[in-house]
């Protein structure tokens, strides 16, 4: 089947009682290498008292580094470091959250995330849940939210997931890997400094950014694709390819690549990821994948569903010199596999997105399993 005639440019009636969507975007975002130095300028106004911190919660690699020297701290503002090597889990939200209230009489002023995807989604969510009762996971879905969040701010170190754009949250619960998808949980403030993504690891930069370039193909190949998503789409594919294979200078990449997840962020809002992404959901809540790799591993195979977006994938792994790791799925149980199936055919809105509403004739548990069993 040609996927392409089949694809319709549908105007963007997607929530559930058929009405446009009302997105909010985040209100300020201030750009550029060294703005860092900026950030207590713009935190002193959203002080409520002396009493009322800013909470830092920010990627443990930067503990002892420059970084942390000039953080703006005030008062009785306190710096969280927290550990990137697993992605955020709703239980470790709850622990955050009481901490925070134990620590402090005052509800804190803001919460400021420093980090990748990982640590912006920690402190959207702990965001959230100081202005809400009960559990992190409670709120796992769409609009489940009632109350603003408190003031947040995020600092993205490493680009990709736009993250720092979008108004979820992903967390893996004790029952489903699933976001807390809010109008609360966009950040009030975005800090934009490329500077800051100096020193990482070359692999952890491609995977991060594959999971923008990732964005892309699947936003601009998927049928909820409109003129909104397309422009942002369009623009953030044009700045990967610069990005990955082109001869930028570092310090050009790294603000090219920020903007890229901006963008690719932006065209997923109005729109929709697809294949790789549903995948890669079912390897990380399985053997705990993290998301930049996992969409990587997943997507090299999937040529028959984005066969450009393939080619040029594995052009950007040539210019870059990266290798993936192989025989990720060798060792799963039968039972594993048949959760890794379960848990991708559950990410709906993403299978019709990538293939239509026909999807289920398309895509089954025996056409998944023959996939995994090539990573
Ligand atoms: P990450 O935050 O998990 O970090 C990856 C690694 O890079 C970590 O080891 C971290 O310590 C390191 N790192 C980060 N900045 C660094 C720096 N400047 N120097 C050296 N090392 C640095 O990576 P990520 O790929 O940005 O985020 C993945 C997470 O984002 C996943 O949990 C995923 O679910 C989430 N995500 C969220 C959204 C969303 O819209 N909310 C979208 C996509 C992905
Ligand atoms: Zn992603």
């Amino acid at each position: 089947m040609d996927r392409n005639k089949e694809m319709i440019i549908k105007t963007v009636k997607n929530d559930s009682n058929g009405k446009f969507r009302n997105f909010p975007m985040v209100p300020r975002v201030v750009f550029g290498r060294g703005c860092f130095s900026q950030l207590g300028d713009i935190l002193l106004p959203m002080r409520k008292n002396s009493e009322a911190p800013m909470i830092f919660l920010i990627d443990d690699v930067f503990e002892n580094s420059p970084l942390v020297n000039s953080v703006p701290l005030l008062f009785n503002d306190q710096i969280i470091f927290v550990s990137a090597n697993e992605e955020p889990k709703t239980a470790q939200v709850d622990v955050l959250v009481t901490k925070i209230r134990k620590d402090f009489q005052e509800a804190p002023s803001g919460i400021i995330g420093i980090g990748g995807g990982t640590l912006l989604d920690l402190s959207k969510a702990v965001a959230i849940l100081l202005n809400n009762t009960g559990f992190a996971a409670t709120y796992q879905g769409y609009d489940l939210v009632s109350k603003p969040a408190t003031y947040h701010v995020g600092i993205p170190t490493i680009s990709g997931t736009g993250a720092e754009v979008s108004r979820t949250t992903v967390l893996l619960g004790p029952e489903k890997k699933l976001g807390i998808n809010s109008d609360f949980t966009t950040f009030d403030q975005v800090l934009l400094d490329p500077d800051l993504s100096i020193g990482v690891p070359t692999e952890q930069w491609f995977y991060t950014g594959m999971d923008c370039f990732i964005h892309c193909i699947e936003s601009l190949n998927g049928t909820y694709l409109n003129a909104f998503s397309q422009s942002y789409g369009e623009k953030s594919l044009e700045l990967c390819k610069e990005v990955f294979l082109g001869f930028l200078s570092p310090s050009e990449s790294r603000d090219k690549l920020m903007m890229a997840s901006w963008h690719g962020g932006m065209s997923i809002a109005y729109s929709q990821v697809g294949v790789a992404h549903a995948m890669s959901y079912g390897l990380s809540y399985v053997l705990g994948t993290k998301h930049g790799i996992g969409n990587c591993l997943v997507f090299q195979h999937l040529e028959e569903f984005y066969p450009e977006g393939v080619e040029l994938f594995n052009k950007m792994m040539h210019h870059n010199d990266i290798t993936l790791p192989v025989g990720i799925c060798k060792d799963l149980t039968e039972d594993e596999m048949n959760t890794m199936i379960r848990v991708s055919l559950n990410m709906e809105p993403l299978w019709e997105n990538a293939l239509g509403s026909n999807w289920r004739n398309i895509i089954t548990a025996s056409k998944l399993r023959s996939i995994y069993t090539k990573i």
